[in-house]
């Protein structure tokens, strides 16, 4: 390691001949190299499997930068969310060289290279599109100019163009401790710009996901789209509905799950964006009581994440939805449904209208029923039924679903209080906090109806929930 540091400080390093000198704009195509103290990043910030990588890399005589939103993140003294690696080593060479390691991608072919519980995506230098310009790009696309497949490789300059923001194209070398920048991601990161690398209506139907992305970076970053990024997306939003809806998907997770999910949502808003994402914000945002719980719920998620707390995107996709479920529940109450089985039409209603668009994956559908089906339960505060509530598996989420209705005005807050309570207190104190039984007594257990279902809150039986 140390002789390979000097003999690359000594220039004896083929593979880094000719390379820029740190400080310095370059020519065309060429970065401009950061020191140590121009860049303040520190070796030891970098995660070790990453290190690790971008040493085997070079032992072996290859490239290796640590990339992308980790080295953004540190820039802004922010902690990464993971640490990606790029280098001039195919994605076979890669794999050879790492035993814990596999390629996996078809559109975009990468190496995951793991060690101990860490996993580094590693990803070989690829050629740019024509980024606007007159060049023929190779890569397929469909009718509408999005790339199909991504797996032409190239040089590090071409790869840096082929990125999506100028913050997202920083280059850190942890052996040298440089950062080479290719567009301007560092004084990018000081004015706090989310800029397009290349012509961005044209990168934007190369990828209309870009779009939602530049979203996401500017919640989460707290930067300002740059005016000439920002411009064609109005027009050029709809490609969305191009997009495979699993990858919409994905992408709303990170946002919603980014920490920063109130700003992110609002983002989208404010760019049109939300139509091709999360098109139940429309009408939702529009009721103010929907735009309190929507807040709220987000809100609730965004500090979690903050105090490593879990959060889960069933859990938030409840949140998201439970508006919608409300007023259908009330509509088919009101023409003459019971109210538990009005909750359960609704439920089902909901969540097939937004598989058209967003396409939550039918493995949540369980954990949201369940959220939604045990709110009811928290109105009965007599007898024994608080108690099995308690019990439930589901208990906690159900609890702190309840919170947020609280916290939106929903439901008093006397009621978010009186669980918060019950949960803490000992038996004794349970049974004198119940209340007097009031409205009709439950009816005598029915034996359960067939078709209710296997999960046990969304199959609850009916009986569960006197009509009063
Ligand atoms: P995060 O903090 O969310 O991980 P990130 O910038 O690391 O942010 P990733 O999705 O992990 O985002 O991608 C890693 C890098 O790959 C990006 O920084 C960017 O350089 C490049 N990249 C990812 N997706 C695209 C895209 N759709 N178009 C162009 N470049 C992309
Ligand atoms: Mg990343």
């Amino acid at each position: 390691m140390i002789r390979r540091i000097i003999n690359r400080l000594l220039g004896n390093d083929a593979k880094q001949k000719g390379k820029p000198r740190p400080g310095k704009r370059q020519a065309n195509g060429e970065p401009v190299i950061l020191g140590r103290s121009a860049h303040g990043i520190r070796r030891d910030a970098i995660n070790d499997c990453a290190l690790k990588t971008c040493e085997s890399l070079a032992d072996a005589g290859f490239k290796a930068f640590v990339v992308g939103g980790a080295v953004r993140d540190l820039m802004l003294g922010k902690k990464p969310k993971d640490f990606d690696v790029a280098t001039d080593a195919t994605p076979e060479e890669v794999r050879r060289l790492f035993r814990r390691s596999r390629i996996i991608g078809r559109r975009f072919r990468i190496v995951h290279v793991m060690c101990g519980r860490d996993t580094i995506e590693v990803t070989t230098f690829r050629a740019a599109g024509n980024l606007g310009g007159e060049e023929e790009d190779e890569r397929p696309t469909d009718e509408t100019g999005r790339i199909l497949e991504d797996n032409i490789f190239g040089s590090q300059s071409e790869d840096a163009a082929r990125r999506d923001f100028t913050v997202n194209a920083l280059y850190y070398d942890p052996l040298r401790e440089e950062i080479w920048d290719y567009h301007g991601g560092a004084e990018d990161c000081r004015k706090k710009i989310l800029r397009m690398i290349g012509d961005p209506a044209t990168r934007f139907r190369e990828d209309p996901v870009r779009m939602l992305r530049a979203a996401r970076f500017a919640a989460k970053l707290d930067f300002h789209i740059d005016p000439d990024t920002r411009k064609p997306v109005a027009e050029l939003a709809p490609l969305l509905g191009n997009v495979p809806r699993a990858r919409i998907f994905d992408e709303a997770v990170k946002l919603l799950m980014s920490g920063h999910a109130l700003r992110g949502v609002h983002q989208l808003r404010a760019e049109g964006l939300h139509h091709g994402m999360l098109p139940l914000l429309d009408t939702i945002l529009d009721d103010p009581q929907g735009k309190r719980f929507i807040e709220a719920g987000l809100k609730n998620t965004d500090q979690r994440i903050h105090e490593d707390k879990p959060a889960s995107p069933a859990f938030l996709f409840a949140s998201l939805l439970w508006p919608q479920v409300q007023r259908r529940w009330k509509a088919i109450e009101g023409a003459g449904e019971k109210p538990i089985p009005a909750l359960f039409a609704a439920m089902d209603e909901v969540l097939d209208a937004q598989r058209e668009q967003l396409a939550i994956p039918r493995r949540f559908d369980g954990m949201i029923k369940e959220v939604w089906a045990l709110q009811p339960r928290f109105d009965y505060r007599s007898g024994v039924r608080p108690f099995r509530l308690l019990e439930h598996p589901r208990f906690r989420a159900g609890y702190d679903f309840l919170l947020i209705r609280v916290e939106s005005g929903e439901v008093p807050e006397e009621l978010g209080d009186w669980w918060t309570d019950f949960q803490d207190a000992d038996d004794e104190s349970r049974k004198a906090m119940l209340l007097a039984e009031s409205g009709p007594k439950p009816k005598r257990r029915r034996r359960r109806r067939k078709s209710a279902g296997p999960d046990s809150a969304a199959s609850t039986p009916a009986d569960e929930f006197p009509a009063s």
